[in-house]
């Protein structure tokens, strides 16, 4: 994590914040080299690596893919707006560096409900003077809310294109929340020449694994729903995939073929273009 930590300027206690629980933000923040996270967070973690290993590898390469498609879809794509849904506690770099990097007036909603990704919001509102940044704290299973919010509205122009990101998030609804559904009605929302990328751990690379992380996760209160390619798939309804479609997230570049085991990450990435 980087940036303006709000809690350590004692202006702000984070709020409903109890660490005695493990929660996904921090466990995927210790994977990834991150310091905002706890004993529960840890030992969480720990139990999903005894039965997937190589998990905080996994969870870099999936970081590495949101590095990627921001490059292309702020390179390549023209895309100048991007909302983030489930951004995760801050690590550099964030959408808005990477971003405003190609395009230093680009915009960047970012929307979490982890009430320590709030506490570090300021870290994620440090945008270059060109562009714009802000942070809602809500849950994408609300969409209308995310959708109507006065600061949403304010930095992102819903009539120019919008590239929508929902990386690594999607997991943390069950079925019965009808997350396709929910990204669904982000998607109308959107004009034509919009973006949806998304990453998800697949239920398919070795089932046997994932359902001990799952049991894992149960048993301590955490909703966990890895899915199959086709369910993934499904998210992106009649949106045009971007070549090299749906795919395991380390052979996702959109400029040639990766050079590593296709398999040795477990999560599906894929991104679409609204026509
Ligand atoms: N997108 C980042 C972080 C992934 S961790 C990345 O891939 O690097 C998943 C994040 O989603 C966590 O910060 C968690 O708090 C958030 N999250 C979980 N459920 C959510 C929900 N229903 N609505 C919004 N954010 C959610």
């Amino acid at each position: 994590s980087s940036g303006n930590e709000v809690g350590d300027e004692g202006e702000q206690a984070p709020p409903e914040l109890d660490t005695s629980v493990p929660h996904s933000a921090r466990m995927y923040d210790w994977w990834i080299g991150g310091k905002d996270n706890f004993a529960a967070d840890r030992e969480l973690g720990e139990r999903f690596a005894q039965a997937i290993p190589s998990i905080p590898a996994m969870a870099r390469e999936n970081r590495n893919f949101m590095h990627r498609v921001v490059r292309y879809l702020a390179g390549q794509a023209g895309i100048r707006q991007f909302l983030d849904i489930g951004t995760g506690i801050p690590t550099s770099p964030n959408v808005h560096e990477i971003a405003q990097g190609i395009a230093a007036d680009s915009r960047v909603v970012y929307v979490d409900n982890d009430p320590l990704v709030l506490t570090h919001a300021r870290a994620l509102m440090v945008s270059d003077p060109a562009g714009r940044t802000a942070y809602i704290d809500a849950d994408f299973t609300q969409p209308h809310k995310i959708l109507r919010n006065p600061q949403l509205r304010a930095v992102l122009d819903l009539d120019q294109p919008v590239g929508l990101l929902m990386i690594a998030v999607l997991m943390l609804a069950r079925d019965s929340d009808d997350p396709w559904t929910a990204v669904r009605t982000l998607m109308d929302e959107l004009p034509s020449g919009s973006y949806l990328a998304i990453t998800h751990p697949g239920q398919d690379f070795d089932p046997a694994a994932m359902e001990a992380v799952v049991r894992a996760a149960t048993a301590s209160g955490m909703t966990l729903a890895p899915r199959q390619r086709a369910d993934v798939r499904r998210f992106f309804a009649d949106w045009e995939l971007v070549d090299p479609g749906v795919v395991p997230v380390m052979t996702w570049y959109p400029d040639g073929p990766s050079p590593a085991d296709p398999h040795a990450a477990y999560y599906w990435a894929g991104l679409a273009r609204k026509p």
